[in-house]
């Protein structure tokens, strides 16, 4: 049977933060993640406020993150885990179509976000298929083509400044005024193939076959209409992966892991890490930061009580 000190669910930034703390302290460990190491940053262009780094491409910078854990000899499995039982002093550990479960004295939940969907007409239809979540994946598709980005934050600002080096007009619509970090306003504002309008509601997605446009609702003068597109990128916000752990009662009502500034949830061995969490800011520097101190704690917790 398998068993770990220390099992590390997710290998985002914070997931491979936690692995080489842990490695470092000689704990017995697997990463484990159902996609590709890098998490959320494989999906965008640039990351270029990560200390030390300078201007990064999202999966060069994943890629080194998980060099690193390489070097450290952290085991990695590409498996998806399904459900945690709390136990002491091992918890249950179950992969998607195992039955055995891997045993370990501590957990680290990594496990990231998702990107949000506006649930509105024909946004099921158009999915993947004129609706995209990632700049980077399917940006190319849209050269020389009008596109429109849904959401300004920072994400959506971002990725919209990468866009509009490929298509010919990009027009950001969002539903209150931009939220972005004031240079990425900025820098989007300055580009002439860009139009911005504020104070949209989404009300669907028109097309027969192909997407042809999105409908909106302009809250401000009460106006609806079409606005033609070949395309459309949604970055509205962020659910967290937490489903699969309703079970431990250790999450608030929207579903984001609780965590004291140990990283400790309210089960004892069982870590929380990264933009699963309860936080104010969720990005590659405070997830790396909360992968640290989520290791050392275990470290420390499995010292203290001998396991
Ligand atoms: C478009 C976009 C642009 C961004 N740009 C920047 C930027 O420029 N700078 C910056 O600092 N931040 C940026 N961010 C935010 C940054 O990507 C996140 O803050 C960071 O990736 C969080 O790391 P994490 O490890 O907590 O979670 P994630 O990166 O989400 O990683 C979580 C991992 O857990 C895995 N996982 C989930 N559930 C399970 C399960 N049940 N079993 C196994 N594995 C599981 C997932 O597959 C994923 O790989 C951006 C985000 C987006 C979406």
């Amino acid at each position: 049977m398998n068993q770990y000190d220390v099992i590390i669910v997710g290998a985002g930034p914070a997931g491979m933060s936690a692995a080489v703390y842990a490695a470092r302290a000689e704990l017995n460990t697997l990463m484990v993640d159902f996609g590709e190491p890098g998490g959320q940053i494989n999906g965008t262009n640039v990351v270029q406020n990560y200390i030390g780094v300078g201007s990064i491409s999202g999966s060069a910078l994943g890629y080194r993150m998980f060099q690193h854990t390489r070097q450290l000899k952290v085991p990695f499995q590409k498996k998806k885990v399904v459900k945690i039982e709390a136990g002491e002093p091992l918890h249950r550990v179950y992969m998607e179509g195992e039955e055995e479960p891997y045993l370990t004295r501590s957990i680290i939940l990594a496990i990231g976000t998702t990107p949000k969907s506006l649930h509105v007409e024909n946004e099921e239809k158009f999915s993947r298929k004129g609706i995209s979540w990632c700049a980077i994946c399917d940006g190319a598709q849209y050269a020389g083509k009008d596109v429109i980005v849904i959401g300004g934050g920072n994400s959506g600002v971002k990725e919209s400044l990468f866009l509009s080096n490929i298509v010919t007009s990009l027009t950001m619509l969002t539903n209150y005024d931009l939220t972005a970090d004031e240079v990425a306003i900025r820098q989007l504002k300055s580009k002439t193939n860009v139009q911005i309008l504020t104070y949209q509601n989404i009300l669907g997605f028109v097309g027969e076959e192909k997407l042809e446009g999105v409908r909106t609702l302009d809250t401000k003068s009460g106006q609806e209409q079409v606005i033609p597109c070949a395309g459309v990128f949604e970055y509205i916000g962020l659910d967290p992966h937490t489903n699969f752990l309703h079970g431990l009662h250790i999450m608030n009502h929207q579903g984001y892991i609780v965590v004291n500034p140990s990283m400790e949830t309210s089960i004892p061995g069982i870590y929380g890490a990264g933009d699963c969490t309860v936080k104010d800011l969720r990005q590659v520097v405070t997830a790396c930061s909360d992968g640290a101190i989520a290791a050392q704690n275990a470290s420390h917790y499995l010292r203290k009580h001998g396991l």
